[in-house]
């Protein structure tokens, strides 16, 4: 593994300190600093060295770092604030050519593209501690979209994460509950206090780890899913009945086999399924 020039960059605050650098609230960021917890979360991407690793927002590049330590075979990281570059430029000097910066907007690239033209050939996996304002457009981007990572390790708010791996039935489920679990398996699999964060955030942050099932829903069925519960979650107080009406109420709920008397929080991932088959087939 050719970690050692990683290894030997001096300090991340030393780093930030030097260049100047403090943090812009409007680009949420909140960095984690510790190099021993950044190699923690890339270690739940791995194995790593068949890998082309896109992470979203690396800032300061602490998990940048982790990642090609971790032994990654290419990471592409897209960060939207310029001023990071030149310091993120020091850490591709060390990475003997395994790591290409992107400046710009992660929710206008192109993830597809970037991994066939950056590591052809490799495993595509996405790993970010992600900003808060742009966290979940993307993760639903990445979960109903074209581009298929074999694996996305995320770090969210707690809510958030809470929310994606929530169970039916319970406070949590929601939307993004059915949609990462109509189509991957996830679970929560490390919290961190907000104080692990510099500076720290108002919340508690965890790692979601994601792991898109093989043969997961075709994409007009999860066109269909991202309606059916925005409908059904937009009012989820009300009946499906109600809150379907504009979808087909009672009479797609009959064709769903779904009660449609009950709220949106008691349907499970396969109910959903079944009420986004039944508006395609024209119930
Ligand atoms: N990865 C670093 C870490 O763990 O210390 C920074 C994480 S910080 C929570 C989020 C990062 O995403 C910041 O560097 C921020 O500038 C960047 N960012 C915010 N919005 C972005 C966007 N739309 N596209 C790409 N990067 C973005």
């Amino acid at each position: 593994m050719t970690a050692s020039g990683i290894e030997a960059l001096p300090p991340l605050r030393e780093v930030l300190t030097g260049h100047g650098l403090l943090a812009d609230k409007r680009f949420g960021q909140h960095f984690l600093l510790d190099l021993n917890l950044t190699r923690k979360i890339a270690h739940l991407a791995a194995p790593l060295e068949d890998a082309v690793v896109i992470e979203v927002g690396p800032g300061p590049g602490g998990l940048t770092r982790a990642l090609l330590a971790e032994g990654a075979a290419k990471v592409v990281a897209v960060e939207r604030d310029p001023r990071f570059i030149p310091l993120l430029e020091e850490v591709q000097a060390a990475s003997v050519g395994r790591l290409t910066l992107i400046e710009g907007d992660a929710l206008r690239v192109d993830e597809a593209a970037l991994a066939a033209e950056h590591g052809p050939g490799l495993r595509p996996l996405i790993v970010a501690n992600l900003p808060y304002n742009v966290g979940t457009p993307l993760l639903v981007r990445w979960l109903t979209g074209p581009f298929r990572p074999a694996l996305m390790a995320l770090m969210f708010q707690k809510e958030v994460a809470d929310r994606i791996a929530a169970p039916v039935g319970s406070d949590a489920y929601g939307r993004l509950s059915v949609l990462a679990q109509a189509t991957s398996e996830a679970r929560v699999a490390m919290t961190l206090p907000a104080r692990a964060f510099t500076p720290p955030p108002k919340v508690d942050s965890a790692v979601v780890v994601l792991t898109p099932l093989a043969n997961g829903p075709p994409a007009p069925l999860l066109a269909a899913l991202e309606r059916v519960t925005g409908a059904a979650f937009g009012q989820r107080r009300k009946m499906l009945r109600s809150s379907l009406k504009t979808l087909g109420g009672e009479t797609l709920c009959a064709a769903a086999d779904v009660d449609p008397s009950v709220r949106a929080e008691v349907v499970d991932v396969a109910g959903f399924l079944r009420l986004a088959q039944a508006t395609i087939s024209g119930a």
